[in-house]
């Protein structure tokens, strides 16, 4: 396999050409023993819903997956919790403002970006809301899309985490409605 800080050449901190791999998880520079260890970058998303059983959903206005049904969310900034990044994404995406958001599971990805592959620790959350009136797609969607639960389809979703994810809010559904 190969090591995810590959494309890493120079040493951060010093700038030597002299960094090599420490372990799958680090790579550390020969000149001035600066250690980097490649963590996931942490991101949102959220099953925004009605009273309806329906869920706000986008399609993704750019790459990777392009044009494919997504949730609304992101990656979180630095200095913001992921409640914040949840409010935030979503007002950027749809235009709508909630405060309320439930976290419901987290799901490990990689995000390919420009020819590199971002690994992120995906963090979903639940948004349950009375209206979707308003929503307007902006940002990183190219538009709105509601669908009921009950017919979402993992494949009709680009990114692998976010498949994952409507196979298991949509499976813990129906045990609740056992
Ligand atoms: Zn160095």
């Amino acid at each position: 396999m190969v090591h995810p800080l590959h494309q890493f050449v120079y040493c951060p901190s010093c700038g030597a050409k002299a960094f090599t791999n420490r372990n799958e998880k680090a790579k550390q520079c020969d000149v001035c023993g600066f250690t980097y260890y490649y963590n996931p970058a942490a991101s949102v998303a959220c099953f925004i819903r009605n009273p309806k059983d329906e869920l706000l959903l986008v399609k993704r206005a750019k790459e990777p997956a392009l044009g494919t049904l997504d949730l609304p969310g992101g990656f979180a900034d630095r200095f913001e919790s992921a409640e914040e990044a949840v409010y935030r994404e979503i007002k950027e995406e749809t235009g709508l403002v909630f405060s309320d958001s439930r976290y419901l599971f987290s799901l490990p990805n990689i995000y390919p970006y420009l020819g590199f592959k971002v690994h992120t620790l995906d963090l979903f959350f639940e948004c349950r809301v009375d209206t979707f009136e308003g929503a307007k797609a902006a940002d990183d969607a190219a538009e709105t899309i509601i669908l009921p639960i009950s017919s979402l389809t993992p494949k009709d979703f680009g990114l692998h985490s976010i498949q994952k994810a409507i196979t298991l809010y949509t499976s813990n559904l129906n045990d609740s409605s056992k």
